[in-house]
């Protein structure tokens, strides 16, 4: 710690041959983790809690915004990079589960989610207070300020983290089905919630509609004129 940083009671006035000399002195407790949430450095500046670079940054925030929010600045703050490590700290415990997850699935696809691009997706996560991926519509966080770049890997972890939990019972009585819901069934199975999806549609639709109506729009195609 900078002595600058001390408080003047912890700052010894004296040569460095009497500091040597001393016998009765004992170091410094750490001050513990960087209070940015963030963060994985320890905190060097006692009167803000925060890592030296950190400090820093909160100098020429308060610069700017005398009257700052402090705790909620230190919530979204995007952590010091250190090489290709990625922080997830201040993402809540379901939002770190569901991105090792979409990252896991990515992989498995061939595709490849850079460290850049990972900092860029956490640091938008922790700006907006995301509490669960599945809270999101990734063609609308482009407004909310995420970049083109980052939006696409947001979109295949979304769309991968929404598909796991889906179940043939939770898709069946939706209009518009994902398929990759009836992954876990079998041929047999699946053949069978076919023949009473079919069924459905004979006893809900309109007389006036026909059958191959219907099946365009489970396809998601445009009805045909007169239909
Ligand atoms: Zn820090």
């Amino acid at each position: 710690m900078f002595l600058a940083l001390l408080p003047a009671e912890h700052v010894l006035k004296c040569s460095l041959e009497q500091f040597l000399t001393r016998t009765d002195l004992t170091p410094l407790p750490s001050l513990g983790p960087c209070s940015v949430a963030a963060c994985t450095r320890q905190a060097g500046v006692l009167k803000s809690m925060v890592c030296h670079a950190h400090n820093c940054r909160l100098v020429d925030a308060k610069r700017a915004i005398p009257d700052l929010d402090i705790d909620g600045w230190k919530a979204i703050q995007t952590p010091i990079p250190e090489g290709a490590d990625v922080s997830f700290r201040g993402l809540t415990e379901l939002v770190v589960a569901q991105l090792v997850y979409g990252i896991q699935q990515r992989c498995v696809d061939g595709a490849r989610t850079t460290h850049h691009r990972l900092r860029r997706l956490t640091a938008w996560l922790r700006q907006h207070h995301v509490a669960s991926l599945e809270d999101i519509d990734p063609l609308h966080a482009g407004a909310n300020g995420i970049d083109r770049l980052t939006r696409g890997p947001l979109t295949t972890i979304v769309t991968f983290v929404r598909r796991a939990g889906l179940t043939p019972e939770i898709e069946y009585v939706k209009d518009c089905w994902d398929l990759t819901g009836f992954r876990s069934c079998g041929h047999h199975r699946l053949q069978r919630h076919l023949t009473a999806l079919a069924q459905r549609d004979l006893q809900t639709l309109d007389p006036a509609h026909s059958a191959p109506a219907a099946g365009r729009k489970r396809r998601g195609q445009p009805p045909q004129a007169g239909e």
